[in-house]
């Protein structure tokens, strides 16, 4: 059972659960019904200093366990995840409020970083080179860093932080995670799992709070690199705090992802590619098409078939409506703040194409719900298309051909994802060669990297130099030493 012994979140220190010294908290909502079903306390710099000093203490040990016994830790990890995977999905369902398909693949994702995590004795190999010169050899090998932290978002309350610690840990390093304090009970749940996995006790340390808390963490002198997920503003500030602070830092930030529609597209399943993109996850996802350029009759042969299925999606309560296709927003605050962008957009001149605003949840009246919502003809200078919105709404470009959508697309100052969706292998290659993201779809609406491969940000969306997962994460999380040995 979740660990959630009473209203107000526990830290994990050391191995043990306990509470915060905080003296002001948080609600944690269910935002299918609206209710408070937690409060985070939020930390400030005394329990960040606990929880550094544990992992310090940890670190000697851990980074001298051989990597094929941590390895049997991520091992132990992973059947434990499986076993309560229903359970996890469950708790993403119930305080973020995406539907459970949308949370079992997401715990799925995050899976998949600790099943890359226990393959850590191969990628940890160094290289080497003998007879660099006469009776000289020489060798690189990586070793971990120290004590890494972890800062995340809202949105994925599994999946991200599991693109962090798993690696980290594999690696060597010991671990001090802030979850959102949105959504810090499936965070607790993760590290309850771990700590069942026999890690040793300090490896894994779990606080909570806002930004006092994370700024004791960018500069605190124990913390030797910072990985960071979350809106782009938030993420210049990680970086350049703790860049000043001397850390490594790798952080994700927030995204404006194009969709380019070419007029040969497949109507069907552009219209399909869509509906996931810009409604999976309502919206919230750093991944989300949040706008479509339709060159030249696209619009007209694409939106009309896209606006009548997205207008029969079931808006509803994910946490106990099986059958709901779209859940809430994650609280009323976020709601408002997205119903202000679609006012931003009309008052500046776009055209209302779907209006979600009007959604009725009569089986969960206080939830924070909004409908599918389309703003048609919009322009690059709007709001709405300069600001990420993060909410179910997508707003419609129109242009003449692939050249003006590029140049809308790259003027985003943005650069997560960019997918075009085309039957012409020319204009394919000309987009892939040619965008200003990181990420690129070819008739694939959310391109997002698997766990061997780096999530990989651009510009806006991301700050640093070795990106999340894959080969980069294992070399964010280590330092290379460079050996000559001449033995006569
Ligand atoms: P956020 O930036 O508000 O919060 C992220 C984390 O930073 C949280 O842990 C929060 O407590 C902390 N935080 C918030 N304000 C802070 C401040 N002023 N100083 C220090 N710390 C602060 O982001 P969010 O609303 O939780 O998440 C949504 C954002 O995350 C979106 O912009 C989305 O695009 C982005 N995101 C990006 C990726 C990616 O891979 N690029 C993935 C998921 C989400």
């Amino acid at each position: 059972m979740p660990t959630i012994r009473s209203e107000l979140c526990p830290l994990f220190v050391d191995g043990e659960w306990g509470p915060s010294s905080a003296s002001t908290s948080e609600p944690v909502y269910n935002p299918s019904d609206g209710t408070v079903i937690a409060r985070t306390p939020l930390c400030g710099a005394d329990d960040i200093e606990r929880a550094v000093k544990a992992a310090e203490a940890a670190f000697p040990g851990w980074a001298e366990t051989p990597p094929v016994d941590r390895a049997r830790v991520m091992f132990r990890y992973v059947h434990l995840l499986e076993t309560h995977f229903d359970d996890l999905a469950r708790l993403v369902t119930r305080e973020h409020g995406k539907t459970l398909a949308e949370a079992k693949g997401s715990v799925r994702r995050g899976i998949e970083v600790v099943e890359f995590a226990c393959g850590i004795p191969s990628l940890l190999m160094g290289e080497s080179l003998e007879q660099i010169a006469p009776g000289i050899d020489c060798d690189a090998i990586r070793q971990p860093l120290g004590v890494c932290a972890g800062i995340t978002p809202f949105n994925f309350p599994a999946m991200v932080p599991m693109w962090m610690f798993p690696l980290a840990i594999a690696c060597g390093n010991t671990f001090v995670l802030k979850p959102s304090e949105k959504v810090p009970l499936t965070a607790i749940r993760l590290v309850e799992l771990l700590h069942e996995a026999r890690l040793p006790p300090g490896v894994m340390n779990l606080v909570h709070g806002g930004r006092e808390a994370v700024d004791a963490l960018l500069t605190h002198p124990s913390v030797k690199a910072v990985s960071f997920v979350g809106s782009t503003p938030v993420a210049r500030h990680v970086y350049q705090t703790a860049t000043t602070h001397g850390k490594r830092v790798q952080a994700a930030g927030g995204a404006k992802n194009y969709m380019i529609i070419m007029s040969d597209a497949n109507p069907a399943a552009t219209v399909d590619a869509l509906i996931g993109s810009a409604f999976g996850c309502a919206g919230e996802r750093c991944m989300a098409g949040s706008v479509a350029v339709a060159v030249q009759d696209a619009g007209d042969r694409v939106l009309p078939l896209l606006r009548d299925t997205v207008a029969q999606l079931r808006v509803g309560p994910t946490d106990r409506d099986p059958a709901a296709q779209m859940g809430p927003l994650v609280t009323q605050q976020h709601l408002e703040r997205v119903k202000g962008y679609i006012d931003a957009g009309l008052s500046e001149g776009a055209e209302l194409f779907l209006d979600g605003r009007d959604v009725r949840v009569p089986a969960a009246p206080n939830g924070f719900y909004l409908g599918p919502t389309i703003l048609d003809r919009a322009s690059t200078q709007m709001t709405i298309i300069r600001d990420e919105i993060f909410g179910p709404v997508l707003s419609v470009i129109r242009t003449d051909d692939l050249d003006a959508a590029i140049e809308a697309c790259n003027g985003s100052g943005y650069g997560n994802a960019a997918v075009l969706f085309t039957t012409s292998g020319r204009a394919a290659r000309e987009f892939r060669h040619r965008v200003s993201a990181g990420m690129v779809g070819i008739n694939v609406g959310v391109p997002a990297p698997m766990a061997f491969f780096p999530f990989s940000g651009w510009n806006g969306s991301f700050f640093g130099d070795l990106h999340i997962q894959g080969r980069e994460g294992v070399w964010f999380y280590t330092r290379q030493k460079v050996t000559m040995s001449r033995w006569g």
